[in-house]
């Protein structure tokens, strides 16, 4: 397999490439601590002129005025340049955030399903005629909003990426993207692909760098005209904060501290595999990771037994492996942050069933690794069961009864996701009501379809992304009035 060009030291601002302004920042393979690339972040006068060129190609009658299936098109043959590099930009994915292949493989592939969709949800999306209350014919129509500032993180590139440049492009808009400062690259290379499509090249801009500085200009810039951010709940609040002050639309996607529960007649196999899916796969670096997995106190024992066995018989390895289950954490930092939360566990009072610390295998001792990690013995409130480790950390805890799992269920700040293992449909069902979260998967973990809404409730986010409605999401939405009437409005007659 020939590996994606790596992408050279440049960023599409405003329709060229050009050498960020911004310091350099190098782009390390997790799995052995190589640096791949080095990319100069964007620098404010960069930030401005794409958003300047961004809302002058969005005003261009070329593209404001495209016909939507002339848009959908362009929007297809996106998809379709994606699905011919496949291979390589899963490579470079691979290596520059260091999931497995397997993994990299399913994003690129839902990346192209994501411009696709948005090209069938554009060529076949309706307007509406509300009925008319007077002598006038009433319309609502649906208008870009111009410039759109996307924030994403570092786990998921192009996919997330992609879930926002399409429906943000199919709603006519221009795009300014910021890209996680340690996972650019794949970013980058989406880029030249959305271009050489045919997408206007102002269209969309890659303006890599520091969040509190790109990622903040980006956000305050006053032709920004909304913001779609991916990330975590602090950096919501914040995005939040000047999306107020500056009375823009935001939607964001923030974290998750994700229940998965085990009833007493789940299926063994089944759940063993689904639990330990939904919360190594990624090596726990996924918002809806199952993160807290609840099981009946009459069968706890066993049950914990058996997830442990499993978790330890887990294979650790680099992301190219096909063999590897579990790659290294994406950066070298965030795995000593995912160490240094077991160890505040630890003190806690935490039993650290298996895992806990860093591989002793030579094999690995280049890379980012950390243990499949399972720890019980904790209260429901303690802060190890109440924030995102975003890690492989999963908190085994025990429930007395239905009222007592679905209390402690609810009980933290964020309502992202939730997984439900069971026999009985019923039960299922009226469980899946009651919990707090935006999606909920009953006997399956971690399955998505960009056909399907996803949102996050309390402090896991705002808005939804994914559907067809995502368009309108990056539109406003403005009403017409055509006159009917006979006679001049009955007030001042000349
Ligand atoms: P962060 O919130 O730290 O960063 C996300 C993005 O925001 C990065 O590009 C970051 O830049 C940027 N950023 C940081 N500060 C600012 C700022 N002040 N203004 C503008 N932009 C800023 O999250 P992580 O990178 O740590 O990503 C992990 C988080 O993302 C987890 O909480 C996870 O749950 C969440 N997530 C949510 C998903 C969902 O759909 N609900 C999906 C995937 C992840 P920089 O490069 O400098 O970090």
């Amino acid at each position: 397999m020939q590996p994606f060009p790596v992408p050279p030291d440049e960023i599409p601002v405003g329709g060229g490439w050009q050498r960020g302004g911004g310091p350099a920042s190098a782009c390390v393979d997790p799995a052995d601590g190589s640096t791949v690339a080095s990319i100069h972040a964007a620098d404010s006068a960069q930030v401005d002129a794409a958003a300047r060129a961004g809302a002058a190609a969005a005003a261009d009658p070329a593209w404001r005025d495209l016909l939507p299936h002339r848009r959908a098109r362009l929007l297809a043959r996106v998809a379709d340049a994606i699905e011919d590099h496949a291979e390589p930009l899963a490579l470079l994915q691979t290596r520059n955030t260091g999931k497995t292949l397997g993994e990299t493989r399913a994003l690129v592939a839902s990346a192209a399903g994501t411009f696709r969709y948005y090209a069938a949800a554009l060529e076949t999306l309706e307007g509406e005629l509300p009925p008319s209350r007077g002598a006038h014919l009433t319309m609502s129509v649906h208008e870009p909003i111009g410039v759109v500032g996307a924030i994403t993180p570092w786990n998921s590139p192009i996919a997330s990426d992609a879930q926002k440049i399409a429906p943000a492009l199919a709603a006519g808009n221009a795009v300014l993207l910021k890209p996680a400062e340690a996972t650019p690259l794949v970013s980058l290379a989406l880029a030249r692909l959305v271009q050489d499509a045919g997408v206007p090249p102002a269209l969309l801009s890659v303006l890599p760098g520091p969040g509190t500085v790109v990622g903040d200009a980006i956000s305050r810039h006053p032709l920004v005209g909304k913001l779609a951010f991916t990330g975590g709940t602090t950096t919501g609040r914040v995005l939040g904060r000047v999306a107020a002050d500056r009375i823009i639309p935001v939607t964001m996607e923030l974290g998750g501290k994700s229940p998965t529960i085990v009833c007493e007649d789940s299926d063994v196999e089944e759940t063993v595999a689904g639990i330990l899916y939904g919360i190594f796969s990624s090596t726990g670096q996924s918002c809806v990771a199952g993160s807290r997995i609840f099981l009946p106190r009459r069968q706890y024992g066993e049950w914990a037994s058996r997830l442990i066995a499993a978790a330890t018989a887990l294979r650790l390895g680099p992301g190219t492996d096909p063999a590897t289950q579990v790659a290294p954490l994406a950066t070298f930092a965030h795995r000593d942050k995912v160490a240094a939360m077991v160890d505040r566990a630890r003190e806690e009072g935490a039993v650290v069933r298996c895992g806990g610390r860093i591989p002793d295998d030579e094999r690995l001792s280049r890379g980012a690794y950390y243990l499949p990690t399972l720890l019980d013995g904790l209260a429901p409130d303690a802060k190890t069961c109440q924030e995102e480790i975003f890690g492989p950390v999963g908190v085994l805890l025990p429930y007395e009864d239905e009222e007592d799992l679905v209390a402690q269920a609810n009980s933290t700040v964020y309502g992202l996701a939730c997984g439900i293992w069971t026999a009985d449909y019923r039960r299922a069902l009226r469980l899946a009501r009651r919990i707090e979260a935006g999606t909920v998967w009953i006997n399956t973990y971690k399955q998505f379809s960009i056909s399907t809404p996803f949102s996050g409730t309390k402090e896991s986010g705002l808005g939804t992304d994914k559907g067809r409605t995502a368009i309108r999401s990056y539109q406003r939405q403005k009403s017409l009035y055509l006159s009917l009437a006979d006679e001049p409005i009955p007030w001042a007659r000349g």
